[in-house]
């Protein structure tokens, strides 16, 4: 059995963005500023297919899905993520579980956080934990100017069978 481990992190910034709203794990936060980006700006979903995409050897987000192509212009980063799991699938790969961290000081994550972990988990294919952690007024991210999120993900593939040797 082969065991796999993958890491990934994402940051965007707050954006005026009118007309766009925050989405976090592919749940909307109507209330709070949104996140810049090419994409719906989902920071939590791209961290978290980062990590899938490391585990398997498959490169990285942008390679897969450019932000200079208008194909991903407001995609739903939860199909970009599933996307990924299945690549990492059509390569043999059980993803064992995903878990990420959230650094931001807005806006609250526990409300939401069932439902964040419930989307994350049904477009990777296994379950997905995510933590809220505030930076503690630090830096860029304590002065709320954006958000920031670390994830690993565990995948685990069946050895393929030795080659008999032919006497
Ligand atoms: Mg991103």
């Amino acid at each position: 059995m082969e065991v796999r481990v993958g890491q990934g992190f994402d940051v965007h910034p707050f954006d005026t963005g009118a007309g766009r709203s925050l989405v976090l794990g592919g749940v909307r936060f109507p209330e709070a500023r949104p996140l810049a980006g090419h994409s719906d700006g989902d920071a939590v979903a791209h961290a978290c297919a980062e990590a899938l995409l490391g585990a398997a050897g498959l490169g990285d987000l942008g390679s897969h899905f450019p932000d200079t192509d208008p194909a991903w212009a407001g995609a739903d980063s939860l199909e970009l993520l599933a996307e990924v799991a299945r690549l990492a699938r059509a390569d043999g790969w059980t993803v064992g579980n995903v878990d990420c961290s959230v650094v931001t000081e807005e806006p609250k994550l526990a409300p939401h956080r069932e439902e964040m972990q419930r989307n994350l988990a049904r477009a990777v294919g296994a379950p997905v934990s995510v933590k809220g952690r505030r930076p503690e007024g630090l830096g860029a991210l304590g002065r709320a100017e954006g958000i920031a999120c670390f994830a690993v993900a565990v995948l685990t593939r069946s050895a393929a069978p030795p080659v008999a040797a032919v006497e």
